[in-house]
């Protein structure tokens, strides 16, 4: 794929440089730091005067704002450090995708609402809890939020044998996939069409759909001439590496498809092919598909 490496994206929040305490909420730090001097403290006048204007001055700040304020100005401060290759490419990858659903929702008589992406390392705090690395890069639908550690990159590759460029693009799009579904309230339409669980239930259901939507935007990436031979095979490569099924053999030795949350590899590779081939959200009806 042919992408600007220069690209910065106003929707990438760049948490890589702010260290793994950071994940568990911005005020540890004051507390330990009183908890630190606490001994000092309570032994001299001077200290208690300190301690009631450190009490005071956090009530204040909380009162006025100030918490967010910092908490916005650290988050900027790490974004102007990091902006690497990575950082290039997925702010790119994000801003083509959200350009792209633009488009499509408001040729359709909607309107699309963008969505962030938070880069973090080894683990951070999201509006759905904690989040770590090892959850693989996830959608969070309460902050509207894309959480990707990019060590998943180098996993792509070594573990699941899906190295490139474009086979990283095919994870975010199918995360901006599920931001579009949430933003058109698909998850609720599809309560009504039943169980959630197994092999045809509302998840596997979901994720066919986010990686139909995955397919649509590679299909706008073609039309604007900037993908590359070899480029959409690769996404392909990526989707039957992380098919449940392929996953299940690879971890337990045999598959369970009652259990199965996201499709099999000839699935996830099938709906990515028909986003791809058709390039319309009506191509993409896994809610009531019979068959997937
Ligand atoms: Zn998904």
């Amino acid at each position: 794929m042919r992408w600007d490496e220069g690209h910065d994206s106003d929707d990438v929040v760049d948490r890589r440089g702010e260290g793994p305490a950071y994940g568990f909420g911005g005020g540890g730090g004051g507390l330990w730091f009183l908890l630190q001097i606490l001994p000092w403290l309570v032994q001299s006048p001077l200290g208690l005067l300190v301690a009631v204007g450190f009490v005071g001055f956090v009530g204040i700040r909380a009162l006025v704002g100030g918490g967010d304020t910092e908490h916005a100005s650290r988050e900027h401060a790490a974004q102007a450090s990091k902006k690497d290759e990575n950082y290039h490419f997925v702010s790119f990858v994000l801003d083509e995708g959200q350009t792209t659903w633009s488009r499509l929702f408001e040729e359709s008589g909607a309107k699309y609402r963008r969505s962030k992406l938070v880069l973090y390392a080894g683990r951070t705090r999201t509006g759905c809890g904690a989040g770590s690395a090892s959850m693989g890069p996830f959608y969070c639908p309460a902050d509207e939020r894309t959480y990707l550690d990019v060590s998943f990159f180098r996993e792509l590759d070594r573990r699941y044998g899906a190295p490139g460029r474009f086979a990283q693009a095919y994870v975010i799009a199918h995360e901006v996939g599920h931001h579009v579904q949430h933003v058109l309230g698909t998850n609720e339409k599809l309560g009504r069409f039943g169980h959630q669980e197994g092999a045809d239930g509302g998840s596997v259901r979901l994720e066919l759909q986010a990686d139909c939507y995955a397919g649509i935007w590679a299909h706008a990436t073609k039309e604007r001439g900037i993908l590359e031979p070899g480029d959409f095979e690769k996404a392909i490569t990526a989707a039957q590496a992380i098919g449940d099924d392929a996953l299940q053999r690879r971890t337990q030795g045999y598959e369970v498809p009652e259990s199965f949350t996201h499709g099999t590899s000839e699935q996830r590779m099938r709906w990515l092919g028909r986003g791809y081939e058709q390039g319309t959200l009506e191509a993409c009806d896994t809610v009531r598909a019979k068959a997937l």
